[in-house]
């Protein structure tokens, strides 16, 4: 059959083929080796189909593979092993004819929006039907695997097109609250908002769409109201249960020892996956008359800019429940029944972003939070992970593989589902364990100062002298689970200029340490924040968008030409190509335009040097240190002024009408530590760096600094090597380890999601992390 002429019957046979073959694949004997032995016939066709699967495998691979110098796939064993349990599991191999695979899906899915001229995402989830979930193991760096297993499909349809709230990641606008009524109140959801004094202004708007824009403050309380005539911030809105945290007193029960209740044995739990109104009705019926409940989420952030909740996760003594808070993400605010119930214990472990998540999609908040988190940092105990606890107090072994499963994908896998509901089953055991414990642990410690060893760790913490009373290590876990629980989302804000934040480009520059010059800075700076508005725009992720280590060979490579920049992102993230010619362009324009600004600045530095003494000849290199024991000034060496964090600072300094200095002066704690040695040096090299800054600010009227003229005098071999990168050849990275001789170069520091970081694009395919 010619799929070209009939496009649908192909199709349709490559499936019927492909079915036939996984039922015959499922219907072979887990003893397959031993019927091998048995009879020549199946033992040399397993052979031969054995060798037609490496090849059909090959064929793909060999063909989408990013780098040809990659070998072809030599066994069968490379794609699959069974193992002495008789369970499949996927090999090196596998994981390739995947990311193939992925490859080429993205491919067509690119191509198809090209002809429909749709964004990518929006394309896909009306086109995309998810492939059946599949376990791979996540490679770490250099070959390893680790245990780590990553349950994903492909093309999982985008959720967020369903919900009912619309996602709306803009820099400009607040987060809305979502809650517009407010069970078990003390005071009324309007209070200490900021009222008439807002009226007219973006804020105010915002609490009229709410329906509590005409409301006076009322008098002092949790949170007071503003008074300045400044127009409030925009994320100063206050918690709306900030008052219930604050005065709800705990149940009293709560300070009294229990006989711990052993978590109800697994099968004979009834278990619910909740995902219609009236089974979460139902649900939230039961769960009101309970002393405790357990509560987990879990969350994709992959393909999404902010993340969304996809599971929730809730035990109480008798039954669990995993409710799918994809289907029901706008009906999930009437758990705030409970949740907002003082009388009713939750019980979460870590929930510093399941409270901040709730909050966010379902607009739930948390009065009455016990932490098992924090309740293991009072204890002491040496590890705080939930799987910890779990093999401490229920000897049962976490299977942390799906902790970076992909959460979106319906119906949930078995194997998912188990482990989602094991996060909240065992959980009320083990906070009935713990909080006897600190209960106990307070009744020892009464009467003994903060010298005492036990009693320093709970008497320091509450800043106390003595331990005064049995129920103070309790009383310190609640506070600290209600601090929590008063958590806030606010938007990701971006700074273009500095660079500040987690994801701020200046983070990403700490990291790779690796000196970029001023032209390649702007063309990071550039890429960073397209990569930034494109991920806002089409809610991905920014690492979905143009993952770190892709970004950094663009701005390392600067490629002009489409063709170029895709070759440098091998394999190419779905949306680099589809704005491939944008993207080149915005490179050529921030190179042209640093460029320029560079040439500029030479051409003053050779006005200040033809004024201040003959030009002396550029090096591009200084290798002989100068007198160490110089001590007329900090700079003794071009090292001390040309370091790669100046570099960094001198394009920051680029910054178009960035009022250098002075704003950093006035921005003391956002500091970066670039921003720190340019200021610390910045009195050697006025000449080299403030002027021209000046000159490139288009901030001529900057006043200059006095000293620089003397200084350059006195040191015209490092002003004048200073001002080499100006003419570009400077190599920093041969001699690096010298210029901070008190800080040797470290290895940059792994971070939790560096494995990820690490991935090539496609095989991260849709699989949540943070
Ligand atoms: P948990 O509280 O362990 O059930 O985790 C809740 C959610 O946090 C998961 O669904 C993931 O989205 C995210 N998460 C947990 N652990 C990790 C990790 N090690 N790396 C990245 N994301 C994680
Ligand atoms: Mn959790
Ligand atoms: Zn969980």
């Amino acid at each position: 059959m010619d799929c070209s002429t009939d496009f649908e019957a192909s199709v349709k046979s490559a499936f019927g083929a492909l079915m036939a073959a996984t039922k015959a694949a499922a219907r072979l004997p887990n003893d397959i080796s031993f019927h091998r032995t048995l009879d020549e016939d199946i033992d040399a066709r397993l052979d031969r189909t054995g060798q037609r699967t490496l090849a059909l495998a090959n064929t793909l691979w060999t063909k989408a593979r990013s780098d040809p110098s990659l070998g072809e796939i030599e066994s069968t064993d490379d794609i699959a092993l069974r193992t002495s349990s008789g369970q499949w599991e996927a090999a090196p191999g596998f994981r390739a004819v995947v990311e193939a695979v992925d490859t080429l899906l993205e491919k067509i899915d690119v191509g198809l929006d090209e002809v429909l001229r749709r964004p990518a995402h929006r394309l896909r989830a009306a086109v995309g039907t998810q492939s059946a979930p599949m376990v791979t193991s996540v490679a770490a760096a250099g070959g390893r695997t680790t245990d780590l297993k990553l349950v994903h499909a492909s093309s999982v349809p985008r959720p967020q097109v369903a919900f009912k709230d619309v996602v709306d990641n803009s820099v400009s606008t607040p987060f809305v609250w979502k809650i517009r009524e407010k069970p078990n109140a003390l005071v009324p959801l309007d209070y200490g908002l900021p009222g008439a004094t807002v009226a007219g202004t973006a804020l105010g708007a915002h609490l009229a769409s709410l329906g509590i824009g005409s409301h006076t403050p009322r008098g002092s309380g949790a949170s007071s109201p503003r008074n300045d005539a400044d127009e409030p911030a925009l994320f100063d809105l206050p918690h709306p249960y900030a008052y219930e945290i604050k005065h709800q007193p705990p149940p009293a029960q709560l300070f009294v020892e229990q006989a711990p209740q052993e978590p109800k044995d697994w099968d004979e739990t009834p278990f619910a996956f909740v995902d219609t109104p009236a089974q979460l009705i139902e649900m939230v019926e039961h769960l009101e008359g309970a002393a405790e409940v357990a509560i987990d989420l879990e969350h994709h952030n992959y393909r999404s800019y902010h993340g969304f909740t996809c599971l929730v996760q809730i035990s109480s003594r008798t039954r669990d429940f995993v409710v799918d808070a994809l289907a029901l993400r706008s009906e999930l605010h009437q758990l705030n029944r409970i949740t907002t119930d003082p009388r009713v214990v939750k019980v979460l472990h870590g929930a510093e972003s399941d409270i901040v998540w709730l909050q966010r999609d379902f607009g739930v908040y948390v009065v009455g939070m016990f932490d098992t988190y924090h309740a293991s940092h009072v204890l002491n105990m040496g590890h705080h992970s939930l799987a910890h606890l779990l093999k401490e107090y229920c000897a049962f072994d976490a299977d942390k593989k799906y902790q970076l499963a992909d959460w979106r994908i319906r119906p949930v896998p078995a194997e998912m589902l188990h482990y989602a509901r094991a996060d909240t089953h065992f959980l009320l055991y083990i906070y009935d364990r713990m909080r006897n414990e600190i209960l106990q642990r307070g009744r020892e410690l009464v009467g003994q100062d903060v010298g005492t060893p036990g009693a320093a760790h709970f008497g320091r913490l509450a800043g106390m002298d003595v331990v005064a009373a049995a129920t103070q290590p309790l009383e310190l876990t609640l506070q600290r689970s209600a601090t929590t629980a008063m958590n806030r989302f606010v938007k990701e804000s971006y700074d273009a200029d500095h660079g500040l934040g987690s994801g701020g480009w200046a983070a990403l520059l700490r990291k790779w340490r690796h000196p970029f010059s001023p032209v390649q800075m702007a063309v990071l700076r550039a890429l960073h924040q397209w990569r930034d508005t494109c991920a806002r725009e089409e809610d991905e992720s920014t690492r979905y968008v143009l993952p770190n280590h892709m970004l950094y060979a663009l701005a390392d490579r600067m490629p002009t030409e489409p063709a170029a920049l895709l070759a440098a992102c091998q394999p190419t993230p779905p949306l680099l190509r589809l704005y491939a010619s944008d993207v080149a362009r915005l490179v050529v324009q921030a190179k042209t335009r640093a460029e320029e600004r560079m040439a500029e600045f030479r051409g003053v530095i050779e006005d200040v040097h033809s004024e201040v003494r003959p030009m002396p000849p550029v090096h591009t290199r200084f290798n002989e240190p100068m007198d160490a024991a110089d001590d007329e000034g900090p700079a003794t060496d071009v090292a001390d002024v040309l370091t790669p964090e100046l570099m960094s600072a001198a394009a920051v300094l680029m910054s178009p009408g960035a009022a250098l200095f002075g704003r950093l002066d006035a921005r003391p704690q956002q500091e970066s530590e670039a921003m720190r040695r340019a200021r610390e040096i910045r009195s050697n090299l006025v000449l080299t760096v403030v002027v021209p800054s000046a000159v490139l600010t288009g901030a001529e009227d900057m006043e200059v600094d006095a000293p620089a003229a003397p200084v350059a005098a006195k040191r015209p071999h490092a002003a004048a090597t200073a001002a080499a990168p100006a003419n570009q050849p400077v190599v920093l990275s041969e001699t690096y380890a010298k210029y901070q001789p008190e800080q040797a170069p470290k290895q940059p520091k792994r971070q939790k999601t560096s494995d990820l970081d690490n991935l090539p694009t496609i095989s991260l395919g849709d699989i949540s992390s943070s």
